[in-house]
């Protein structure tokens, strides 16, 4: 049986990064220059790995789809980054940002890679600065910090409701300091459509140029995955409509394990569905729980009254309002984690107390605002309160937010080692793509900190121990066979779905899709649910390969044939993911079986079955994929039910 190997290091848990990196294989300065890698993706964790592998003096290669680096999805980040630096001398420290988010992702992630990742969150913090981030700050000078969920900690550093782009902005500063100094070497508009292994290492990618429609073939010593996450697979999410899984799903075809494909996350706090023709949500950032309080009518007749227009949400007195997160979880209130705030907010919609079309609830300042003066709240989420009126056409500073749980965020991605390599050697994963340090369920303001802790501070390490044996390969010829066929394969793919020329719109196959994700493999699970869904997507693949239209041409620029290529990935995942789903017959942070919760219905795991990381493995086209199991074996935290109540 195939073993999986963490290579986690010796010794105790504080020591093991520094252990690591006292003893990782080096590469001289003189090597790094004869050394290329390929780095696709230019968000945070792309962009920060570029700038800093090109910095090291490695000559990097960089690919993304849209026009600038600075346009990934990455800058809509909006409300912070976590880093234990106990400025509000809180309590606040490495061990318990470590504890938190083991704790938040309800104890299905690796404790050595968590506990690396509150240690280098500090340094994130300093890197940034000294880039002119410019971080809120509170009077004393110090830079401010405000409350993210499942933490009774302040440790999320903020620039408004912008953070992800201030943070874009420094990395891309970085980026093209190191593209001027031609250390790298910047392919805006690409599009990766496949990786090209070469005696079972990754030695280069297929790119499509978006704006000719020409593949083109690129070789290098080691190539990086940085394109974050799939939760698109779902249609309707607080995604970029441009965001994807096609990269990941090209390496799982070419061996890469594709890890826990069923742990996505589930937001509370979007903007709700308005009707069939919507193809984004928009999300109201976490940090708004932080003066927000969440609630709905306590009585049915209200809200049925709301819902009629009858009645005003401002009508509502005080004692007539269920403020059901401070009811259910005093401890913790608004700020507990996403996946327990969205499933409260789906009980009690379902029980007949949603506002709007029903599937809604309140986010409302109105305490706030009295307390703090509504200037306060409007330094501090002015863009979200100004994104949310345009959006929805009410004053949020007058009547409560609406909101409702959306697609946000994928726990779940390619399979990666202590060192961020997948099971194929030179094949490394950073950021959302891979699957590593949030376990069932991501605390908020941990992206950032991870796909930045990802690129800035453990690739740049861990990546040169594999290439300190690679010093003396010479750069590879494009033309080697291995290209030739990758090549054929993908021209073969899109001669193909140009020539089905059937009846329907991408989009329209890829809501379908949705329908089916959100229905059956949603924010609730079941075992008959989710084998009728696979049934569902099996045809659905069916239907697309024979009956989608893509107008246009394929060698030229066709955002259709784009969107095809990426739905084809698509589906496929979606359909890994439910085997996924069905597979872990337990609930475990936003993966909830409903056959499996407690009285309170509230999540249970079942430890003694279900403490891996599900690995799975493609085995050709149409064949059942096969799944290896990671043993998740805790030394420094013992597992418990989540309490946020007390
Ligand atoms: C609305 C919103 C707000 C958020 N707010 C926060 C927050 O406040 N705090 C927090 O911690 N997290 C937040 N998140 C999550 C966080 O923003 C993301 O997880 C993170 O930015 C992902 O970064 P990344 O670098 O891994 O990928 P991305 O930023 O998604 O970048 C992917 C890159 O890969 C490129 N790419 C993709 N496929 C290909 C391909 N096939 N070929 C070539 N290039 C490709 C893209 O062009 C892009 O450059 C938020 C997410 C959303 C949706």
């Amino acid at each position: 049986m195939t073993q999986i190997n963490s290579k986690i290091p010796q010794g105790p848990l504080a020591a093991k990064w520094s252990n690591y990196k006292d003893h990782q294989k080096l590469v001289n300065p003189a090597n790094k220059r004869r050394l290329d890698v390929i780095v696709v993706g230019t968000g945070l964790a792309g962009a920060s790995a570029a700038a800093s592998l090109a910095e090291m003096g490695f000559n990097v290669f960089n690919f993304c789809m849209q026009d600038s680096p600075r346009r990934a999805h990455s800058i809509s980040a909006q409300g912070g980054i976590n880093a234990a630096k106990n400025y509000q001398n809180d309590g606040d420290s490495i061990h318990r940002l470590f504890y938190d988010t083991i704790k938040g992702g309800d104890y299905r992630s690796r404790e050595a890679n968590v506990y690396r990742l509150a240690e280098v969150s500090n340094l994130i913090i300093d890197q940034c600065v000294a880039q002119g981030v410019p971080f809120a700050r509170e009077y004393g000078g110090l830079l401010d910090n405000r409350s993210f969920g499942g933490a009774q900690v302040s440790r999320t550093f903020y620039a408004r409701g912008q953070t992800g782009q201030q943070l874009l902005l420094g990395a891309y500063a970085t980026l093209c300091r190191q593209i001027g100094l031609g250390k790298v070497k910047m392919y805006t508009r690409y599009e990766m459509v496949d990786v090209v292994i070469i005696g079972g290492r990754a030695r280069g990618i297929l790119a499509r140029n978006l704006i000719t429609g020409q593949v083109e073939r690129f070789a290098a010593h080691a190539v990086v995955v940085a394109t974050g996450g799939y939760v698109n697979a779902f249609f309707l999410s607080t995604n970029a409509m441009t965001s994807n899984g096609s990269a990941v799903w090209q390496c799982y075809k070419k061996g890469a394990y594709f890890a826990n494909p069923c742990m996505v996350q589930i937001h509370p706090t979007c903007i709700p569905v308005h009707g069939e023709f919507q193809s984004k949500l928009t999300l109201m950032s976490e940090s708004l729980r932080n003066d927000g309080r969440i609630w709905v009518p306590k009585k049915k007749e209200d809200a049925e009254a709301i819902r009629a227009g009858k009645l005003k949400p401002t009508e509502i007195k005080e004692e007539d309002r269920d403020y059901y997160l401070e009811r259910r979880y005093p401890a913790f209130g608004n700020l507990v984690p996403r996946d327990v705030a969205s499933r409260a907010a789906k009980e009690r919609c379902d029980a007949g107390f949603g506002a709007g079309t029903g599937d809604a609830v309140y986010l409302d300042f109105a305490d706030a605002i009295s307390r703090l003066g509504k200037h306060v709240i409007e330094e501090r989420y002015g863009n979200l309160f100004q994104m949310y009126e345009k959006i929805v056409d009410d004053n949020p500073y007058e009547t409560p937010m609406m909101i409702y749980p959306a697609l946000h965020y994928s726990m779940g991605g390619l399979w990666v080692d202590y060192e961020l390599m997948t099971n194929i050697p030179g094949l490394f994963a950073i950021g959302e793509a891979n699957f590593s340090d949030h376990g069932a369920n991501r605390l908020g303001a941990s992206a950032l900190m991870q796909g930045l802790a990802d690129g800035y501070f453990i690739l740049p390490y861990t990546i040169q121990n594999y290439l300190a044996d690679q010093i003396q390969v010479p750069r590879f010829s494009t033309d080697l066979p291995e290209f030739e066929e990758a090549e054929e394969q993908i021209q073969e793919r899109i001669h193909k779905l140009m020539n089905v020329k059937g009846k329907r719109s991408v989009d329209s196959l890829h809501k379908e899709l949705g329908h089916i994700m959100w229905d059956h493999v949603g924010m609730a699970r079941n075992a008959e649910g989710l084998k009728e869904s696979i049934e569902m997507i099996k045809k659905l693949k069916i239907e697309f390969w024979s009956n989608v239209r893509i107008p246009g041409k394929s060698d030229d620029l066709n955002v259709e044939l784009e969107k095809a290529l990426r739905l084809a990935d698509f589906i496929e995942t979606g359909e890994l993911m439910a085997h996924d789903a069905y597979d872990r017959a337990e609930s475990c942070g936003g993966h909830f079986r409903e056959e499996h919760q407690t009285p309170e219905g509230e999540a249970f795991r079942h430890d003694e079955q279900f403490s891996y990381v599900s690995c799975w493995e493609y085995q050709g086209e149409d064949k059942e994929p096969v799944m290896l199991k990671e043993s998740l074996d805790y030394e420094y935290i013992v597992r418990e039910q989540r309490d946020y109540k007390s």
